[in-house]
């Protein structure tokens, strides 16, 4: 942590909204920082649906280390070795990818967790700051102003008034959607809109004790490893977590059940039938897996996607997270980036020169200097590597298979397909450490925007 700012930026009052990993991330970095008066407002009454994996990829390691956190989360995540990717229909191993040489790259190797790890480290890690006021049960409804002080309609759910909140810095971590970004569009004269990526997901977590007695599924929940069963507009991305307890299956297939839904619906009970159907082509392993799940307990996703926006600054006010980058999870970097997000704005806020509305403005335009390219260059590498994964047959799918051919002939040395594998990819998402560049180069970048 850089030495502690003066004491008259440290006693600012910073608003949250959102207490959802970015949210949470934000909270946590400026506490450490050294501000001392810090609300979080969450709609809902507790850390919500957090029954998923979700892959903790060094980038994302190191800020939670720095932090303090990481400690805890790593104590039940799994550490990847390899991913090995198969053809869903025949399970045939189109390539396999060492992770192994990560962590020697990185310092952090590249492990999967419970969301519920993850969610639970950083809100453990933001009780012990006594900074740092959690508002659940309490929605926002709309911001009112961006700047000099921004303020916003609070809803507590359990009384019939709505008050008024103002602050000196307002932080919106509303996730996809955000309330916040719809004002601040507004606001600036500007206009962006949830584009519908006609994909949808199921989320499954099977028990070990529903694999144990079937000696190839104990194999998968025992290896190391990401498997990604891979066929047209459709795979299954699979790995275990909570100490090889659980094994979790995150689905991709085309968008049926949404699309006539309006935009506000994000996930449905789905039916276990047609999830069969979708995959009824895909190999007798997965098939198996997806039989196993109950009855009743079908979680579909949908998966949405926005515009990229002009900006995600308005005066004294920031997005963060999905609320201003929302993607598709085939990087497995949308909570990686909020995090990002949030330590960069700690590290950005604690050098603020004074208390101004102009300063705390410019800080902010550094943040956003140092973000939207990168996590905007994620969001695009996400929508690419699943229409390279997700092709039929024809000349760009031939094309694709040489190079799983080329990377099994060279023993993995070669362009990966599946991007999240892809050596280079790694070196601009891990290899890049945010904070660092927020930290030293502050002055340099505020004289810049
Ligand atoms: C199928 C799938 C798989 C994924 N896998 C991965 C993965 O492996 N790795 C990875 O890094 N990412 C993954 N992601 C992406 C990741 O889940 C999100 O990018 C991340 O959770 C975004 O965090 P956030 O804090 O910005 O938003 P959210 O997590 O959406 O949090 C927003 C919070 O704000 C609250 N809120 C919303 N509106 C209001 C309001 N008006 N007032 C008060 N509170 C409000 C919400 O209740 C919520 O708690 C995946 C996503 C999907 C859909």
């Amino acid at each position: 942590m850089t030495s502690p700012p003066p004491q008259s930026t440290r006693s600012l009052k910073i608003c949250i909204i959102g207490a959802g990993m970015g949210g949470l991330t934000c909270a946590l970095a400026l506490a450490k920082e050294g501000f001392q008066d810090i609300h979080v407002y969450e709609t809902a009454s507790d850390l919500g649906f957090v029954g998923a994996g979700i892959q903790l990829a060094p980038n994302m390691s190191r800020i939670l280390d720095d932090l303090g956190v990481w400690k805890e989360i790593e104590n039940e995540a799994v550490v990847l070795r390899k991913t090995s990717i198969r053809e869903g229909a025949t399970d045939t191993e189109l390539a396999n990818v060492d992770l192994g040489y990560i962590e020697e790259t990185y310092h952090y190797p590249h492990m999967v967790g419970h969301r519920h790890s993850l969610a639970n480290g950083l809100y453990n890690g933001c009780l012990a700051q006594k900074a740092i006021t959690f508002h659940f049960r309490t929605g926002v409804q709309r911001v009112l102003s961006f700047a000099p002080k921004p303020s916003f309609t609070a809803v507590p759910r359990d009384s019939p008034d709505p008050y008024t909140v103002t602050c000196d810095i307002l932080l919106a971590a509303d996730g996809i959607k955000s309330v916040a970004r719809g004002d601040m569009l507004a606001s600036l004269g500007l206009t962006a809109s949830v584009i519908d990526s006609q994909q949808a997901a199921y989320r499954i977590m099977l028990t070990r004790e529903q694999m144990a007695s079937d000696a190839e599924l104990l194999a998968l929940i025992d290896a190391e490893a990401v498997t990604r069963w891979i066929g047209e507009r459709r795979h299954i991305i699979a790995y275990p977590v909570s100490n090889k307890r659980i094994y979790n299956l995150s689905t991709t297939q085309p968008d049926v059940n949404f699309a006539a839904a309006p935009s506000e619906t994000y996930t449905t009970k789905g039916s276990k039938s047609a999830m069969l159907e979708v995959f009824g082509d895909f190999c007798p392993m997965v098939l198996k897996m997806l039989n196993m799940v109950p009855e009743g307990e079908v979680c579909e996703w949908k998966l949405r996607i926005h515009e990229p926006l002009e900006t995600w600054i308005a005066g004294s006010t920031a997005l963060v997270g999905d609320a201003c980058h929302p993607t598709l999870p085939h990087m497995a970097q949308g909570a990686a980036q909020a995090i990002e997000d949030g330590a960069v704005l700690g590290a950005v806020l604690v050098q603020l020169p004074s208390t101004s509305a102009e300063s705390i403005n410019k800080a902010l335009r550094v943040y956003e200097k140092i973000r939207k390219e990168r996590a905007e260059m994620l969001v695009e590498l996400a929508a690419a590597s699943a229409r390279n994964l997700h092709l039929g047959e024809g000349k760009a799918k031939e094309e694709r298979d040489r190079m799983f051919k080329e990377l099994r002939d060279k023993g993995g040395k070669a362009p990966v397909p599946d991007k999240w594998a892809d050596a280079d990819v790694q070196k601009i998402v891990y290899g890049v450490d945010c904070v660092k560049i927020a930290r030293e180069n502050f002055t340099d970048l505020c004289n810049s925007v």
